[in-house]
């Protein structure tokens, strides 16, 4: 039995008090992840952006609503983790100033200036420990396969699940999953239950049985 931690939904960057930039993550694959890693006997621990979606109630819910609260929350739940999936779609930037009223109308164009925000999977993936294991998703619109090998390696991870912009908020996906060679070890196309219920099953034989026996850190 392993203790898995799952990133997942969008995350929210505030600009002032109501408005904010974020994408449309639905949370469904993170909750579809859950639900095969339960069903396997994994305890399971998801860090959840603000969405519409439940997750099984056998989780461990973790809400957050920022990039930088998901990196905190990811960051010390890891530590008590054997493994991470990174299913989110954080916000990748936010701006560099947050105004604390309501930034008001003048009829002139408003110009943001916006900075990159942590990212979530490389910092677990730059930070783990012998026998920890990390896997990321890569969305991507062109050369897919090699751009998803490109970012299994920048973000340390153990595996990559390269989909397309149509997975985002959809009920079906199709994704590849590449191994650190490279190599696409499984291509699955269905709904995002049949999809995390394939990807578990290489997590559990590739991730989860090489280091069954250890003990998780922490
Ligand atoms: O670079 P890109 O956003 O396509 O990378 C996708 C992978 O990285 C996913 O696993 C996603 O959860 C993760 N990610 C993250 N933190 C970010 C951006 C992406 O954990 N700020």
């Amino acid at each position: 039995m392993a203790r898995i931690l799952i990133t997942s939904g969008p995350t929210r960057q505030y600009l002032d008090p109501v408005r904010y930039l974020s994408n449309a993550s639905s949370g469904r694959m993170g909750a579809a992840l859950a639900t095969a890693a339960l069903e396997l006997g994994h305890e399971v621990v998801v860090i959840s952006g603000p969405v519409q979606i439940d997750y099984p109630p056998r989780a461990h819910v973790v809400p957050v609503v920022s990039t930088d609260d998901m990196l905190e929350a990811s960051q010390e739940w890891f530590k008590k983790c054997d493994g991470a999936i990174g299913a989110a779609a954080p916000c990748d930037y936010m701006p560099r100033f947050v105004e604390s009223q309501k930034i008001a109308k003048t009829g002139a164009p408003l110009t943001l200036e916006l900075i990159e925000t942590p990212d979530v999977v490389a910092t677990l993936g730059q930070t783990k420990l012998p026998g920890q294991w990390v896997v990321g998703f890569a969305l991507e619109t062109e050369d897919r396969r090699f751009r998803a090998t490109v970012k299994l390696e920048k973000k340390h991870c153990d595996l990559i699940v390269s989909n397309g912009p149509s997975a985002i908020d959809s009920l079906d996906n199709h994704v590849e999953l590449l191994d650190a060679a490279g190599d696409v070890v499984a291509s699955v196309h269905g709904s995002k239950q049949q999809v995390a219920d394939v990807l578990l099953d290489h997590i559990q034989q590739r991730l989860i049985g090489r280091v069954s026996g250890t003990k998780a850190p922490g």
